[in-house]
């Protein structure tokens, strides 16, 4: 488990940044934070590595595809009633990808997480500094995220 402090949304985009070049830009980061914690900036910061300026929030949409190579997979699961919605629009499909999948509101569909994965955890909000907790799950990820990557 890391740590950081995060003062301003723009160390909060480049952490994202950093975090999705540890993982090779592939594999599953999921999201976890309150509303306004800041999860959608770090989301922003991960497609800033894959060259994508826009980014919209998916939350009325579930997912947003970018067609970056690797692909970029932005959920969101703040409006689903349960993770059925997620299998629905093709889910493992998704998961089989060599793609990133960023899930905003992980905790809203554990059983539908990846066993492997980044856990992001924000804490904080409005102009307070955030402290963001990064725990690796499974072996790449611990390989990856092993004491101090210097972010
Ligand atoms: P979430 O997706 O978790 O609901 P957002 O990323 O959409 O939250 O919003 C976070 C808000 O907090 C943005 O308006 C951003 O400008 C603001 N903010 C202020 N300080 C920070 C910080 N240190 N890190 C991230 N966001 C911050
Ligand atoms: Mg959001």
């Amino acid at each position: 488990m890391i740590r950081y402090t995060v003062k301003t949304e723009s160390d909060m985009l480049a952490l994202g940044e950093r975090v999705a070049a540890l993982c090779s830009r592939c594999g599953f980061i999921a999201l976890y934070g309150d509303l306004g914690a800041g999860k959608t900036v770090f989301a922003r910061g991960v497609a800033r590595a894959f060259g994508v300026r826009h980014v919209s929030s998916p939350t009325f949409t579930i997912v947003c595809e970018y067609p970056t190579d690797p692909k970029l997979y932005h959920f969101d699961a703040y409006r689903l009633s349960d993770a059925d919605e997620l299998y629905a629009i093709g889910y493992s499909d998704y998961l089989r990808e060599d793609a990133l999948i960023l899930m905003e509101w992980a905790n809203l569909v554990p059983d539908a997480l990846p066993k492997d994965r980044l856990d992001v955890t924000i804490e904080g909000s409005g102009l307070d500094e955030r402290t963001v907790t990064i725990t690796p799950r499974g072996m790449k990820y611990e390989e990856a995220f092993h004491e101090d990557p210097c972010i």
